[in-house]
């Protein structure tokens, strides 16, 4: 057993019961709730990271009443047939050892449908429905269905619930005069606004007596405009703690801020300071929570007395054995969570099951399953890229004997140059799984080779996997050919030297990555290194201690080495494209480092004074021609599959799997090419 995470891994007593560990896996909507015939999924879901060791869980969030729902439809603890249904995931948790609790989640203006209620008739930037304003006695109602859910997670045998106070949802709009304005005892004053909450404790611990988890979801920072002030704040924690809660978990910013909270770019563990700063004003137990994605970075915050808790919930989907691995001192096995959003919340968002771009069976335990092979064969795999990285380790995993060509002298294909760009330092931690895999796996990785179709053959493989990825799209500029011109690779792999003002073609996914990287200040924020948190606040206009409402402040001018112009040829909005919970970072980010976006661009030649460009509106007409007068045009226009190998072995009539880019490149990404590359290889 490990020593080396000595406070994460400690027990921590409730009085009641004890808990494990200090790793709660925070609530974390996966899609599989919303459907009764999902349960048996769900509840695998559950007891995999139950065997994994995490001392307690929370499922996503269930709404006490039908008006609570996020969605038509979604997920609702609201009678005693769903309480007893949900006894399938709690008895599966059990046996293996864990424990959970349910969310109660009331979105109020954040419910996704017609009949949504609040505090006050408002509307949320973030749906188009605005909320009816409930009466007085309407929101008594609200209360006593609460307390109703958590009595039905009683009988469905949860070990507790968790109070959902945060992220802008309705009892956070309760608190702020920002959402609430009404007139009646359950506004004005904050002693007013924060009666909801706190009843709602009083009430429900009242109903499921003293040996039920009663977790309170506190916002401690808003990050909008009109938000709580700290002293109401830690006012409210106080009530809370006095009215009956269990443990008090961290909710950081509103689902509309404009701060991001837990995206790639946010510093690893950063708000645990504001954790920090509450912690010791209450005596129950304190959870801090965002970016916590390894074991060294919960110990470091439990050491330094920040918490008592860590709240962990995308790491988990990533992993669900990264408390066995940290307990074991594996934690250099982790398949670290890259805050990427791609397979989780951007699948939430779109109404999707969530998954995770890392780890494809998550939330698919029982359809993506690895099973040992009946029958060892010899199997190549040609690229070592994510998409061959993949299928590698998945297929030894069955017991295959592989081996793992690369032409580059390390694995990692693009992904290599992915992690190079400012705010995507996570992605290291990907190369640095699959090589530790790769070891472990004993895969036999042949890096510097470039394999062609005759070794192949000769070799006499029982199956080969084609994983050559992708080749960057030239397109067909006038002046394509001019000095000035560099691809993308030019940069991020030859570090060619670029100039002081620069025209990106192309503004997809890696346009807008380039963007980043040519405007970055690298004297201040050494390649490699994650931004230091109190810059990052001063950037996104956090204030240095919390104390006014919300937490905000002007946003620090950030300096920049370039004048960048990003640009595409559609006349939709620039960057419309890029993840659904992480484009508007990107685009907030470049915005503020001054990059010019111009959509609806024709380019019309490179020469010796710029790239010459004309740009017309949404119906095709022209509205002006430009000369843009810059010392290099950057082409990031899209790529190509890379698959000559592919066909010479066709043309051998060698039959072989073909995955990742080098199968489709269009709409490519990292997430379907790890899925894929897995799921080709649970099949050889
Ligand atoms: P590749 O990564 O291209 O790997 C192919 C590998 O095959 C290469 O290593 C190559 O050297 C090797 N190879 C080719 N031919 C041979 C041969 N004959 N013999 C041996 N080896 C060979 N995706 C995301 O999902 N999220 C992101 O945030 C993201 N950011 C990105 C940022 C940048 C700057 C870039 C460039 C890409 C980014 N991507 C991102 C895209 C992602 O990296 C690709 O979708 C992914 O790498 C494709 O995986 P692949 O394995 O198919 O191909
Ligand atoms: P992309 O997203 O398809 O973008 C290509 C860009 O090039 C578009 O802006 C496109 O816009 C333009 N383009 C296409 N053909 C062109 C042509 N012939 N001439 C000029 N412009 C052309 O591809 P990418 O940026 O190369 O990214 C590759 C993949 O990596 C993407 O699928 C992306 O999901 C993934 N990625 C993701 C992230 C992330 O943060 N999630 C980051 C980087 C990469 P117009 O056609 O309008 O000009
Ligand atoms: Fe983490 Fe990305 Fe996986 Fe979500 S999809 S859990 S953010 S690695």
């Amino acid at each position: 057993m490990s020593q080396a995470y000595p406070n994460l891994l400690k027990p921590l007593d409730l009085g009641f019961t004890e808990l494990k560990n200090r790793v709660l896996m925070g609530s974390m909507h996966t899609g599989l709730e919303d459907r009764f015939w999902n349960i048996h999924k769900l509840a695998r879901y559950f007891a995999e990271r139950a065997e994994g060791g995490i001392g307690l869980m929370v499922t996503g969030g269930f709404s006490p009443n039908m008006v609570g729902q996020l969605s038509p439809f979604a997920s609702t603890m609201n009678n005693r047939g769903t309480a007893m249904l949900h006894r399938h995931v709690t008895s599966e948790v059990h046996d293996a050892g864990g424990k959970i609790c349910l969310q109660l989640l009331h979105a109020g203006r954040y419910s996704y449908h017609p009949f949504s209620v609040s505090a006050s008739a408002t509307k949320a930037p973030i749906t188009p429905f605005k909320a009816k304003a409930l009466s007085t006695k309407a929101v008594d109602k609200q209360i006593d269905d609460f307390v109703s859910a958590a009595k039905l997670a009683k009988m469905a045998r949860y070990d507790g619930v968790e109070v959902m106070g945060s992220e802008g949802y309705f009892i956070n709009q309760f608190l702020c005069e920002r959402t609430n304005k009404r007139k009646d005892k359950w506004g004005g004053p904050f002693e007013n606004r924060m009666q909801l909450p706190v009843e709602i404790v009083r009430r429900m611990r009242e109903a499921v007596g003293p040996d039920f988890i009663i977790i309170y979801r506190l916002s401690m920072l808003d990050l909008v405009e009109g938000g709580q002030t700290w002293d109401e704040v830690v006012k409210l924690g106080k009530a809370i703690e006095k009215a009956g809660a269990t443990i008090i978990n961290t909710g950081i910013g509103w689902h509309e801020a404009r701060v991001p909270t837990i995206v790639t770019s946010v510093p690893r563990g950063g708000f645990s300071e504001v954790t920090a700063k509450f912690y010791g004003e209450v005596d129950i137990p304190v959870c801090t929570t965002n970016r916590i994605n390894t074991p060294e970075k919960g110990e470091e915050i439990l050491s330094g007395g920040k918490a008592d808790m860590v709240s962990m919930a995308r790491p988990l989907l990533a992993d669900s054995e990264f408390v066995r691995k940290a307990q074991e001192n594996r934690s250099d096995e982790i398949n670290t969570c890259i805050a990427c959003n791609q397979a989780c919340l951007d699948h939430v968002f779109q109404l999707k099951r969530a998954s995770c771009l890392v780890n494809p069976r998550a939330c698919h335990e029982t359809e993506l399953v690895l099973t040992v092979a009946p029958v060892s064969r010899r199997v190549a795999v040609v690229g070592a890229g994510p998409a061959g990285l993949a299928a590698a380790t998945t297929a030894a995993k069955r017991g295959h004997n592989v081996t793992l060509f690369e032409a580059d002298d390390k694995i990692g294909g693009q992904f290599n140059y992915a992690k190079r760009i400012p705010g995507k330092e996570e992605f290291y931690e990907t190369l640095r799984y699959y090589q530790r895999q790769i070891e472990l796996l004993d895969i036999d990785l042949q890096l510097n080779t470039r394999v062609d179709a005759d070794r192949l053959k000769q070799d006499g493989f029982d199956d080969v996997i084609i994983a050559t990825g992708v080749k960057p799209r030239t397109p067909g500029i006038d002046g394509i050919d001019h000095p000035k011109v560099l691809g993308y690779l030019d940069v991020l792999r030859h570090n060619k030297p670029v100039g002081n003002s620069v025209a990106v073609i192309g503004a997809g996914g890696i346009g807008f990555d380039v963007s980043e990287f040519l405007t970055h200040d690298f004297s201040h924020h050494p390649e490699g290194q994650q931004a230091d948190f109190e810059d990052w606040k001063a950037e996104w206009g956090v204030q240095p201690d919390y104390e006014g409402p919300g937490g905000l402040a002007e946003r620090k001018p950030t300096s920049t080495p370039r004048k960048i112009y990003l640009m595409q040829r559609k006349t939709s909005k620039v960057g419309g494209g890029l993840g659904k919970t992480s484009g508007w970072v990107h685009r907030n980010s470049l915005k503020h480092r001054d990059v010019e976006m111009i959509g609806g661009c024709s380019y019309d030649r490179i020469d010796d004074q710029g790239l010459h460009i004309t740009l017309s509106d949404k119906e095709g007409k022209v509205i002006e021609s430009r000369v843009l007068d810059v010392d290099n045009v950057v082409i990031c226009a899209g790529q190509e599959p890379f698959r000559e190998l592919f066909d010479d072995l066709a043309a051998q009539g060698v039959k072989t799997h073909l995955i990742g880019g080098a199968d489709v490149a269009e709409e490519l990404d990292a997430k379907r090419a790890i899925r894929q590359g897995t799921e080709v290889a649970a099949g050889v």
